[in-house]
């Protein structure tokens, strides 16, 4: 539906945010993965859309494990709890000197390298404590984690193994959006040769789109960020998630380019003939990113319609030709991203992924929060 002008009289621009959607999503994936733990991942203040409320809601829904991926955020998101069962993992590690934060505000460091796990061993030992951690293990990402050797190194000297309070390992797919890609099942096996070595600790290796690639995948835990945003479901053909965002952004001026006219900086467009434009209130600063000038569309009232111009910082420009001009108004809303395009719509023309386009939205359009009843108070 779209919004009436009068409830948001002072914005450019709003981005509404469900959170019945985002729970339904959750709830789907949970239900998907039967016995298996589905955790939450809330890195950079949940993909943008806000960490506290959509915590709080997944927390209702009975979800008990987020991760994110700074010590920052953990801090901030053990605040949200009122409960302190909540496990909450950082995902980059631990520089020294941060031991006492990680316990102190009950995060479970994720450990990269042998330094950490060696340090992390220490400080239970001086504490005379048994901290949770996840040993991380890097079957094929080559990012973040423990190399297969040095895993296998660390294997072969039981002390340090013994030591070790590991309550978890994890792995992260390189290509699980790529459902038949031979990477998944090298992964998925390197992985499962590792987790023999460790047979009473737990293993998670499944993202969003792991979640989709059957039950082998599963595990103990999968990690899902994305999907619960109704996206990264990989190339199954009906998304059975539910779109949780839209954005409208309004008409702040109408005017008629005559024949042979430019359009915005650089003059990268010109219109062939008599071309009604209106001039919209959102840009690169808000998330439309500037690899959007002159490809993608919005939608005003089902019909599609070019963006023309270069994207700059605060405005884009679009052909309104198409509708005839009693129709549409400044002050009207343009449907940016919502049942008629996408998130994965618009990320597919800006080429790039739903991830990176919600954590860039930004701050300066208006919020709703719908169906916040779910949210624990
Ligand atoms: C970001 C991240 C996830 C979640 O990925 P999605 O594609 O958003 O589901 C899971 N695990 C790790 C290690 C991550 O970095």
């Amino acid at each position: 539906m779209m919004p009436s002008a009068d409830n948001h009289k002072i914005s450019n621009s709003f981005l509404e945010i469900n959170i019945d959607s985002i729970i339904h999503n959750y709830q789907l994936i949970n239900n998907k993965v039967g016995n298996t733990e589905c955790a939450a991942v809330l890195k950079a203040d949940a993909y943008g859309m806000g960490a506290s409320v959509i915590a709080k809601a997944l927390d209702r829904a009975g979800c008990s494990t987020f991760f994110v991926a700074t010590i920052d955020e953990g801090i901030e998101l053990r605040t949200c709890f009122s409960k302190t069962e909540n496990k909450i993992a950082v995902l980059s590690g631990f520089l020294e000197g941060s031991e006492d934060i990680f316990y102190n505000n009950k995060l479970t460091p994720v450990l990269n390298d042998i330094e950490q796990i060696k340090k992390w061993d220490l400080y239970n030992k001086q504490k005379k404590i048994s901290a949770p951690s996840i040993l991380h293990i890097d079957t094929g990402m080559n990012r973040l984690g423990l190399t297969v050797s040095e895993f296998y190194d660390i294997i072969r000297r039981p002390t340090v193994l013994k030591e070790l309070h590991v309550g978890w390992i994890m792995t992260h797919l390189a290509c699980g959006d790529q459902p038949h890609n031979i990477m998944n099942k090298k992964q998925l096996s390197v992985f499962l040769n590792a987790k023999k070595k460790f047979p009473n600790v737990k293993a998670s290796l499944a993202n969003s789109a792991g979640v989709f690639l059957g039950k082998s995948y599963h595990l103990d835990m999968v990690r899902p960020g994305i999907a619960l945003y109704g996206s990264g479901f990989g190339s199954i053909p009906s998304n059975p998630l539910k779109q949780v965002i839209k954005l409208y952004s309004r008409i702040l001026q109408i005017r008629t380019l005559s024949r042979g006219a430019s359009v915005g900086y650089g003059a990268s467009y010109r219109v062939s003939e008599a071309t009604r434009v209106a001039t919209v209130g959102l840009g690169y600063a808000d998330g439309y990113l500037r690899s959007l000038s002159n490809c993608s569309w919005v939608f005003f009232n089902g019909v599609k319609l070019p963006v023309i111009g270069r994207i700059s910082m605060d405005y884009i420009t679009v052909d309104i030709t198409k509708i005839a001009s009693e129709k549409i108004k400044t002050g009207d809303f343009i449907e940016i991203i919502g049942d008629k395009f996408t998130l994965d719509d618009l990320a597919t023309v800006a080429n790039t992924v739903p991830h990176e386009l919600l954590t860039r939205l930004g701050t300066r359009h208006h919020r709703i929060y719908r169906n916040t009843d779910n949210v624990s108070k």
